[in-house]
């Protein structure tokens, strides 16, 4: 069998394997143990489980009568489809990558190979383009994580069903002020009007969270230039409203702290 997919995670086992955590292209998450994928030893084979590779990895024998379960599969050869070119030479750059894989480890299901085809592709998507996008622009040279952040995020929300409400206030349900600067509720999910707010006792900072994520929605990643002026502040709250969601709290992301 043959699958195609990010590498997420390496993890070492014993001298020279390894075990990689792989987002398939259907978007769910497999793990494929690689003997000798470390590289290194006689033939120092170069190594291709990289986080971050595109790899295409063909599976020992058909390992079925489990199929419905996500078994470890054993890889008999694999090769790298694609591979950041500028990424890993800029440590700023490098850190937003681990961020993006770190926050999709943390959300995507694990495989089935009974599941519906199609049905996470997006997530695949999100994170395949957010990483050729940022590599792009390392290579360009004038980039801000922020604002390359915040446009992955807002595909990456818009996949996974959860964007906030940009119209509607989360409490009251009556059209949201045009201003610029409206509170979002993380453990609400969505944005409040200002007298909820002040009614609500609820204290948040208020950043352009809503024009930010409403922009980049909207925007198409190769466009990522259009995207501008994104504040850390904003892209916390980002990832607090995603957080929410799925259990993960700011201080558990390692590679965020990474970002300086
Ligand atoms: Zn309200």
């Amino acid at each position: 069998m043959e699958f195609e997919g990010l590498v997420i995670q390496v993890i070492p086992q014993k001298e020279r394997d390894l075990i990689a955590r792989v987002l398939l292209r259907q978007g769910t998450l497999t793990s494929f143990y690689v003997y000798g994928g470390m590289g290194g030893g006689k033939n120092s084979k170069p190594r291709l489980y990289e986080p971050g590779n595109l790899v295409r990895v063909h599976v020992r024998g058909n390992q079925s009568g489990h199929t419905s379960q996500d078994s470890l599969k054993m890889v008999n050869e694999g090769s790298v489809l694609w591979q950041g070119k500028n990424i890993r030479h800029n440590p700023q750059a490098f850190a937003l990558a681990c961020l993006y894989l770190e926050i999709t480890l943390k959300t995507a299901l694990p495989h089935h190979d009974d599941d519906v085809v199609g049905e996470h592709q997006g997530l695949f998507n999100a994170l395949s383009n957010g990483l050729f996008y940022l590599d792009q622009a390392v290579g360009v040279g004038e980039w801000s994580w922020t604002n390359h952040f915040s446009l992955f995020m807002g595909k990456f929300l818009h996949y996974l069903g959860i964007l906030p409400d940009e119209n509607e206030c989360v409490f009251c349900g009556s059209e949201l002020e045009t201003e610029n600067l409206i509170p979002l509720i993380v453990d609400q999910g969505g944005y409040s009007c200002l007298s909820c707010y002040q009614q609500s006792g609820i204290q948040v900072k208020m950043t352009p969270v809503r024009h930010h994520l409403t922009h980049a929605v909207r925007t198409r990643f190769q466009d990522w230039q259009q995207v501008q002026g994104v504040s850390r502040e904003t892209c916390q709250q980002l990832i607090e409203f995603w957080g929410y969601h799925y259990q993960v709290k700011l201080p558990d992301l390692t590679s965020y702290r990474l970002l300086g």
